[in-house]
């Protein structure tokens, strides 16, 4: 059999037809609404922003018996000038499956550049669509390319503030977002103290409980934090410091070594991790599929993890099928990520790209069609590839 080769990459946006129905009515604006995030730009004393540079965009990659795939990429108008003028060039003439050398080309081909940041959300965007190709070839899907599934059934974890919402659809394992930062001093930790407190309360003393810090600690604040959290048993304090802080990451092993620490989702390549597991700097590496470079990088990322006895828990990985798969397909992901995109009262299946309850980053990127949790549990997801149900008119090249 002759083998089947890469022949066209397109970036493309996702246009959706207009929601034939209204969708079901929130009963009040979800927490993003009202609730104020610390973040490290709290350092600033001028209310300013985080700017990201464009949306999400769609990489479909077509094969020459016409076969195609489709990954997504943040980060929009850098991500399609990455892809077009340096992504695409190295793979076309490759043969499809395979995967790993496509990932080597583009990892070596950036190199001289810069292949963190930007660079690997835009290789994620091709990496995913490398292995939805695959597998709508061989009409498999992903989870079982990869090496699973490694379990029926994925355990899935809540985000959000919106907890008695969280609770009702049966969620048993919550993380809330922080209210406070290091700017915010004692009175931050108090006023943390108020909310988990409060939440503990809420969820009652068997529910795994976990804040998310989005770096807005330095590692004094963070040691004061974990010990003034201590009574209420916090499964895991996750992102507490700045991403490359190592001295930092350590200090605050050495100082609360009975705290588990997590963290992960902004480190890009599979090397920041590795140094993490070398240096048994944390328990849990939350790696985000489409900033830490793709599929196939979380993967190799995944295994040395498993070697040092690591886990891993992807960032919002239930949010859509490619996380689900990854998850489905590691042995050591105990656990799965579902960001609460969907406002009280809106059921999550409601709440997909370019349904009535879109809005911006909530649906965070999930397609149509894509499994929802029920009671916490999450089966294995359909394929072949992803199993996207993304019709090719939807696609526009641009
Ligand atoms: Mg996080």
């Amino acid at each position: 059999m002759s083998a089947n080769k890469i022949v066209e990459v397109q970036v493309c946006e996702l246009t959706p037809p207009p929601p034939s129905e209204a969708g079901t009515p929130a009963r009040r604006p979800p927490w993003g609404a009202t609730f104020v995030q610390a973040t490290p730009m709290d350092r600033f004393d001028q209310s300013v922003s985080r700017r990201e540079p464009g949306g999400l965009i769609w990489v479909k990659v077509i094969a020459e018996d016409g076969s195609w795939g489709l990954g997504c990429a943040d980060t929009g108008h850098v991500a399609t000038i990455l892809i077009k003028e340096c992504l695409a060039p190295l793979i076309i003439g490759q043969e499809v499956g395979a995967i790993d050398l496509c990932n080597d080309l583009m990892w070596r081909g950036t190199l001289s550049f810069g292949n963190e940041g930007l660079t690997a959300r835009a290789v994620a965007g091709v990496d995913l669509a490398l292995w939805d190709l695959w597998g709508k070839v061989l009409d498999q899907p992903v989870y079982r390319l990869a090496g699973g599934p490694q379990r029926s059934s994925m355990d899935v974890y809540v985000t959000g503030n919106d907890v008695d919402w969280s609770l009702e659809i049966g969620f048993k394992k919550f993380k809330l977002a922080r209210p406070f930062g290091v700017y915010d001093g004692h009175a931050g930790i108090e006023g943390t103290v108020a909310l988990i407190a409060r939440t503990r309360e809420q969820i009652g003393s068997e529910a795994d409980l976990m804040l998310d810090c989005w770096m807005a600690y330095d590692a004094d604040y963070a040691v004061q934090m974990c010990e003034a959290l201590r009574p209420y048993r916090m499964r895991w304090m996750e992102e507490m410091l700045l991403p490359h802080d190592w001295k930092g990451l350590k200090a605050v092993r050495q100082r609360v070594p009975w705290q588990t620490l997590a963290t992960g989702e902004h480190w890009a390549t599979r090397y920041p991790g590795a140094r993490a597991i070398e240096e048994h700097l944390v328990d849990l590496i939350q790696a985000d599929l489409h900033w830490i470079g793709g599929f196939t990088e979380a993967m190799k990322l995944a295994h040395f993890a498993d070697a040092a006895g690591i886990s891993m828990c992807l960032h919002t990985g239930a949010n859509n099928p490619y996380g689900q798969h990854w998850t489905a397909a590691m042995p050591n992901t105990p656990l799965i990520e579902l960001f609460q995109a969907s406002p009280p009262g809106v059921p999550l299946e409601e709440c997909y790209l370019g349904s009535p309850s879109e809005s911006g980053r909530r649906c965070y990127r999930t397609p149509p069609g894509t499994p929802m949790p029920v009671d916490g549990k999450l089966g294995l997801p359909p394929g072949p590839g992803f199993g996207l149900q993304v019709p090719e008119d939807w696609l526009k090249p641009i």
